[in-house]
């Protein structure tokens, strides 16, 4: 069952006071809708009730599936005492992967990761070289990437990058036998799951490095 919360903001348009419902906990196949909006990227938005003021107020939500194997903690403010406070109430749990994200954009990505059955720390170093390439290549810095799709039948696996300065990503593709080789490097480096970490380009690079 997913816990929801209410509780009272002023909208920023008109300043009327109004509830709004926050889901802080959600079950994956106990809430298939909430589902939707997280890979919609609309579970955060909020219109007010008076004037229609549309806004992404973005707050800590924890993701995770009953039967699964991992959980996604979204927390915009990074590792908070609520993080913290997850982690004690879900301790001992080394099979299960514990992730942190900061954006509704990576929780997205996760869950469609992990729903895959796809092994996230490798998919990173996927993303990393295809940014050093495609740096290389456009001069641009990429700012964000994010996983897009997966095909056997291709022989794909589809990633959207936004370069500086472009509000349009750009999409780009590897070869499956790609992911296959990060995942062997993936299962070379020192990565343990622990509390709800970070797995993010930064990390892949950091583990490659060592
Ligand atoms: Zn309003």
């Amino acid at each position: 069952m997913a816990t929801c919360i209410s509780k009272e903001i002023s909208c920023p348009g008109c300043t009327a006071v109004n509830k709004r419902q926050m889901w802080i906990e959600i079950e994956r196949s106990a809430d298939p809708q909430l589902r939707e909006q997280i890979l919609e990227e609309t579970l955060f938005d909020w219109q007010c009730p008076d004037c229609g003021y549309q806004a992404r107020m973005v707050y800590p939500c924890l993701y995770h599936e009953k039967q699964g194997k991992w959980m996604v903690y979204l927390s915009p403010s990074g590792r908070t005492q609520q993080v913290i406070d997850a982690e004690r109430q879900y301790p001992g749990l080394s099979d299960v992967k514990k992730r942190l994200v900061l954006t509704p954009a990576q929780l997205k990505e996760k869950v469609m990761i992990f729903e895959r059955g796809l092994n996230d720390v490798a998919l990173e170093m996927v993303k990393l070289a295809l940014q050093e390439l495609t740096e290389r290549k456009q001069q641009a810095r990429v700012e964000r990437m994010y996983f897009l799709t997966d095909s056997e039948e291709l022989d794909y696996l589809g990633f959207s990058m936004f370069l500086q300065g472009e509000e349009k990503p750009v999409y780009q593709g590897v070869r499956l036998e790609v992911y296959e080789k990060s995942l062997q490097a993936a299962h070379r480096v020192d990565f343990t799951e622990t509390g709800f970490q970070q797995v993010d380009l930064a990390m892949a690079k950091t583990l490659l490095e060592q």
